[in-house]
Formats: C-alpha cells, structure tokens, sequence
C-alpha cells in the first residue's frame, strides 16, 4: 500500500509517537506534514526526513486554537497541494486522584485531546471533501478509549471520547471516501510516559520499577511496553487502505494489556 502522491498531516509529530508515524508515512512515499506546538522540533524532524529524500513541512500548531489548527491546515494545503491523511496524534497526560485535579488541568487535558480533534477534522475534512479524493483520519486513542486506570480521570474520558467522533466522523464521511479509525496503544517509553513514572510512584506510594511492572505493563502477555515503531506501522496501515471496510473502528496495539 502505497503512500505516493498523498499529503499527510499529524499533529504532535515533533516527538514520540507522532515523530515515528510522520517517519514511517514519508518513507511510504507521503509527503508529512510535522505539525506542532514545539516548531523547532518540528522543523528538526522534517530537515531530517528531508535529508534522507523524503518530503516534509514543518508547521506551527495548537491543536486547541482554531485560527492555528486553521492557519495549519491551510499552509500545508497552499504548499503541498491536498490534505490526504490526517492523523491527530498531539497529547499531553497529567496525572492525579480526581480530589485533588485541578479543574484547570481537566479543561486542558479535554482541549488537546478533544477540542484538538474536532478542529483538525473540521479543517481537514473540508479540504478533503473540496478535493473529492476522500481521504483517511486516524485519531491517537490508547488502551484508554476502552480501559480506566487510576489517576486518569481527564485522560481517559478524552481518550474515550475519541472513539464517538471517529465512529461520527466515520458515518458522516462514508459518502465521500472519507474513512475514520482509532488506534489505541500500550504505554510506549516516550517522554509522555517517561514524565508519568516518577509521578505515579509518588501519588501511589510505590518506587518506579514497581511502577513500570505492576502498573503499565501488569497485564501485558510478554511485560513489553508497545514501541513508537508498532504504532507508526499500524497508522500506516490505516492510511493506506484503500476502502471503507476499514472505518469507525479502533485498533488495540498493547501486548495483549486489553483485548476486544
Ligand atoms: P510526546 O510527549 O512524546 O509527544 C507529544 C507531542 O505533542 C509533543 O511534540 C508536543 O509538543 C505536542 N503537543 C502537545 N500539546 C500540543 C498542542 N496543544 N498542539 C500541538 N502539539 C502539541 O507524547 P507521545 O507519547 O508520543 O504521545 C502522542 C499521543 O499518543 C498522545 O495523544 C498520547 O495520549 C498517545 N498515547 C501515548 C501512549 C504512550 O504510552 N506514550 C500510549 C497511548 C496513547
């Protein structure tokens, strides 16, 4: 499944998970767009698949402002010409016992992960629908969308949410070839989850080894954490196919944590 020719567009691409996924969509032959809020990382991860051949555009985004995700979108589109894939992928995780989440951090977290979400499908549907070529949304869901964990209360009422506007999303986009799918990963080691163990082993009394193997990997088949690469090659595989067999669903990439 070839990516020649498409223009794709994933937030949160200056590090970790979205960093990996652009990689993966350039090396299939995608024009990226490293869309972030960090736009000097941004720019590093697009120089450097530049370098290695691909083609790549670095823009500056906050998923939660709409004049940015507006801005974004329309940038890539005047330069690269089409919005093909999206993939919103930018997220931040806080964690804490719900008495003590400041309702600050709760709107914060339900901004990036859910306001970010519905602008950057709202920006790039309609690019998708005036170009008439349909196109592929993938949304960055996690073992979340379907599992609770401690500590999580915003993180995981986002990450659910996810999978009502991919299903959404993927009813309204039916007619036009537009397809919608969430992926949902195990904890994979990027600096999201590398902030996390400290805290979890203070707000739950225990050190951070226990932490890694009594709480993120505890029921995983193998206690593997889920790499950046088995993500980017699922999201890959999303932007590829090629009918709406393949649409309104989530795909669980997590060692086995949860099975559906
Ligand atoms: P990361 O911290 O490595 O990267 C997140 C990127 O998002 C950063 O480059 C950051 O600058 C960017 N970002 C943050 N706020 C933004 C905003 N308002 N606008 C635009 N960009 C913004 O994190 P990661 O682990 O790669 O996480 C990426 C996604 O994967 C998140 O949605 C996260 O919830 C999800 N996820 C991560 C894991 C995991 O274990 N790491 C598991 C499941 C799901």
């Amino acid at each position: 499944m070839s990516l020649q020719g498409k223009v794709a567009l994933v937030t949160g691409a200056a590090s970790g998970i979205g960093e990996q996924c652009a990689r993966k969509l350039a090396a299939q032959g995608a024009a990226v767009v490293i869309a972030d809020l960090n736009l000097a990382n941004a720019q590093k991860v697009a120089d450097d698949i530049v370098a290695g051949g691909g083609k790549a555009l670095a823009v500056s985004m906050d998923v939660t402002s709409e004049d940015a995700v507006n801005a974004g979108i329309e940038e890539a589109v005047a330069k690269l010409g089409s919005i093909d894939v999206l993939v919103s992928n930018a997220g931040i995780q806080i964690v804490n016992p719900i008495e003590e989440y400041a309702f600050a951090d709760w709107k914060k977290m339900l901004a990036i992960h859910l306001d970010g979400a519905f602008l950057t499908t709202k920006a790039a549907i309609k690019q998708m629908y005036a170009a008439g070529k349909g196109g592929s949304i993938i949304y960055m869901g996690s073992v979340h969308s379907h599992e609770a964990s401690k500590l999580k209360s915003a993180y995981v009422t986002a990450k659910h949410g996810l999978l009502g506007l991919a299903r959404v999303v993927a009813k309204e986009g039916g007619s036009r070839g537009v397809r919608a799918n969430v992926v949902c990963p195990g904890f994979v080691r990027t600096p999201l989850v590398d902030k996390q163990i400290p805290e979890q082993a203070k707000a739950l009394g225990i050190t951070e080894a226990q932490v890694v193997k009594d709480v993120m990997l505890k029921e995983t088949v193998d206690g593997e954490f889920t790499t950046v690469d088995d993500v980017a090659n699922t999201v890959a595989f999303l932007a590829g196919f090629e009918s709406a067999a393949l649409t309104g669903q989530s795909i669980v990439v997590s060692h086995g944590w949860f099975m559906q």
